[in-house]
C-alpha cells in the first residue's frame, strides 16, 4: 500500500476517534477544517485554516488530539500543527468532510417553524407527563409547567438549580415539548453553556459577533442548561448579560439551569447573580423516600417487566440522591431479568446495586481527595481547587483530577467544575497525561497507589 493510503485510512481513524471524544458541535467547530501532510509512527504534520484554530485547538484539545492520532498510528510521533498554506493539499489523502468549515449555526429559522432550534435532540422521554413530582421537586416543577404555558409572563427568568441527576435537565426539556407542541409559533432555543460559550469564541474569532447576537437575541424562549459553566468566563459573561437584557426587556422567556443557585456560582458576576433572582429561583432536592418509590414504579413500567414490591422497596431505599442511578439500577435489572429469562429478584437488584456503586465511588469524594493530595504534597487545599498553573500546583491538581475519575462516579464535566471550573477537555488532557506519566515512572506509580488505596479503604 502507498504512503499516502496509508495515511488516509490513519486520517479516517484519527477522525472517527475525534468524532467519539468530542461533541458533534465542537468537532466541527475546531476539526472540521484540519487536514493531515504526513501521518505516520514518527510524525504527525497537520494544517488548519487559521492561527486562531491553532491556538485553541493547542489550549484545549491537545491532549485528545495527540491521543487520537497515536491511536491511528501505533506510535508517540511528534505532533506540529501550523496554518494552511497555498499549496498545502487541501486533501492530503484527507477523507474529512471538503465543505468550508461553518463555524456559527444558520441565523434563526423562520418564526412559523414548529420546532425549536437546539444543539441537543432532545430526548422523547423528557415529557412533564413523565416527571414525577413530589416535596422535594413540587415548586420547580409548578414553576416550569407554568413558564411553559405562559412564556414571558408568569415567572422570568425562571432558574432551576439542584445537584446532578435530579431532573434539571427532564424539566427544561420538558418546557421545550411543551411548547413546541403548544405553541409552534414560537422560535425556542435549547442549549448547553457550553455550547454557548463555544459559539460564542468562534463568533469573536471570525468577526462574526453580530450573527451570533442575531440568533441568540431574536428568540421568544432561550433555555440554557448548567448556566454553572459560565463562572470563570468572563468575556462570555460580559456578552451573556447583554443576551439577557434584550430578552429581559423584550419580555422574552430566559429558562437556566444550574448545579448551585446564583449566589454560590463561583466568580459569577454580581450583576448576573441579581438578575438570576429577579423572577423565580426554584431549588430540586433529592427525592424523599416515597417519592422515590414512585420514580422506582414509573421507570418498570416502560420495561414491560414486573418488578415485586419488596425490590421497589429495596431500590428505592438503596439510591437516594440521584435518580439516574435509580433509572441505571432499572435498567441493569430488567437487561438481567431479560437474559436469564428469570423473574425479578431482591437478589439481582442487590448486584445491580452493588455495579453501579461500587464500594469505593459511594465513599470516596473528591473534596476528600482533594485534601489527601494536599496534604501528600505540601500544598494548599485552595490552590488545588484553584485556577494557578504554575507546575507545583496544576501536578498535585492533575493527580487529584485522575484519581476522582478513578474513584468517584462524577463526570468530566462535574470533576472539572471542583478545580476551579475547568472544562472536561482539561480534565480528558490531565487523565491522559498521569496515565502516561505513570508508565514511565515508576515512584509516581505508586504514589498514585498508594492515595487510591488508601482513599477507599
Ligand atoms: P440533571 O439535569 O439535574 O442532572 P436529569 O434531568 O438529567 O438530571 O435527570 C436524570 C434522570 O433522572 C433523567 O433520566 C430523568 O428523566 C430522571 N428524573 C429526574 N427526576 C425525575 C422525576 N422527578 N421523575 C422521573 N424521572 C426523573
Ligand atoms: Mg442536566
Amino acid at each position: 500500500m502507498s504512503e499516502s493510503a496509508h495515511a488516509k485510512i490513519a486520517w479516517d481513524k484519527v477522525v472517527a476517534t475525534l468524532r467519539r471524544s468530542v461533541p458533534r458541535q465542537q468537532f466541527d467547530t475546531w476539526f472540521r477544517g484540519m487536514r493531515p501532510v504526513t501521518l505516520t509512527p514518527e510524525v504527525a504534520e497537520l494544517t488548519v485554516p487559521n492561527n486562531f484554530l491553532r491556538e485553541w485547538i493547542h489550549r484545549k484539545y491537545i491532549g485528545v488530539l495527540r491521543r487520537a492520532i497515536s491511536d491511528a498510528v501505533g506510535g508517540a510521533p511528534s505532533l506540529e500543527i501550523r496554518i494552511a498554506e497555498e499549496g498545502d493539499p487541501a486533501e492530503a489523502g484527507a477523507p474529512a468532510p471538503v465543505e468550508a468549515p461553518s463555524l456559527l449555526p444558520p441565523p434563526p429559522r423562520p418564526r412559523t417553524h414548529p420546532h425549536g432550534e437546539s444543539d441537543v435532540v432532545l430526548n422523547p422521554q423528557y415529557l412533564f407527563e413523565h416527571f414525577v413530582p413530589g416535596p422535594s421537586n413540587n415548586f420547580a416543577y409548578a414553576a416550569a409547567v407554568a413558564v411553559a404555558d405562559q412564556p414571558g409572563k408568569s415567572y422570568n427568568p425562571l432558574f432551576l438549580h439542584g445537584s446532578v441527576g435530579l431532573g434539571k435537565t427532564h424539566l427544561l426539556q420538558g418546557i421545550c415539548h411543551r411548547m413546541m407542541e403548544r405553541r409552534p409559533d414560537m422560535r425556542i432555543l435549547y442549549l448547553s453553556c457550553e455550547t454557548f460559550t463555544n459559539h460564542f469564541v468562534a463568533a469573536v474569532a471570525n468577526g462574526e459577533l453580530d450573527g451570533f447576537r442575531y440568533r441568540y437575541r431574536h428568540v421568544d424562549v432561550l433555555l440554557i442548561d448548567d448556566i454553572h459553566f459560565l463562572a470563570d468566563r468572563e468575556r462570555t459573561q460580559e456578552e451573556f448579560f447583554h443576551t439577557f437584557n434584550t430578552l429581559y426587556n423584550a419580555n422574552k422567556q430566559i429558562i437556566l439551569s444550574s448545579d448551585s443557585n446564583p449566589a454560590e456560582i463561583p466568580t459569577l458576576e454580581e450583576r448576573l447573580v441579581s438578575r438570576f433572582k429577579w423572577g423565580i429561583v426554584a431549588r430540586i432536592d433529592p427525592p424523599v423516600y416515597e417519592t422515590r418509590v414512585a420514580i422506582v414504579g414509573r421507570k418498570v413500567g416502560m420495561h414491560g417487566v414486573a418488578f415485586p414490591e419488596e425490590v421497589v422497596r429495596f431500590l428505592a431505599e438503596s439510591i437516594c440522591s440521584n435518580i439516574r442511578e435509580i433509572e441505571g439500577a432499572v435498567n441493569k435489572i430488567a437487561g438481567m431479568a431479560h437474559i436469564y429469562q428469570r423473574p425479578v429478584t431482591v437478589e439481582m437488584a442487590r448486584e445491580a446495586v452493588r455495579d453501579l456503586m461500587p464500594p469505593s465511588s459511594v465513599r470516596v469524594s473528591i473534596d476528600g481527595i482533594i485534601r489527601r493530595v494536599a496534604e501528600h504534597y505540601a500544598i494548599p487545599v485552595r490552590d488545588l481547587m484553584g485556577k494557578r498553573r504554575t507546575k507545583s500546583i496544576a501536578f498535585p491538581r492533575q493527580v487529584c483530577m485522575f484519581l476522582a475519575r478513578r474513584l468517584t462516579s462524577h463526570s468530566l464535566e462535574e470533576i472539572g467544575g471542583y478545580f476551579g471550573g475547568r472544562d472536561h477537555t482539561t480534565v480528558m488532557y490531565a487523565l491522559d497525561k498521569i496515565k502516561r506519566e505513570c508508565e514511565s515512572n515508576d515512584d509516581l506509580a505508586r504514589t498514585i497507589e498508594r492515595l487510591s488505596t488508601g482513599l477507599s479503604s
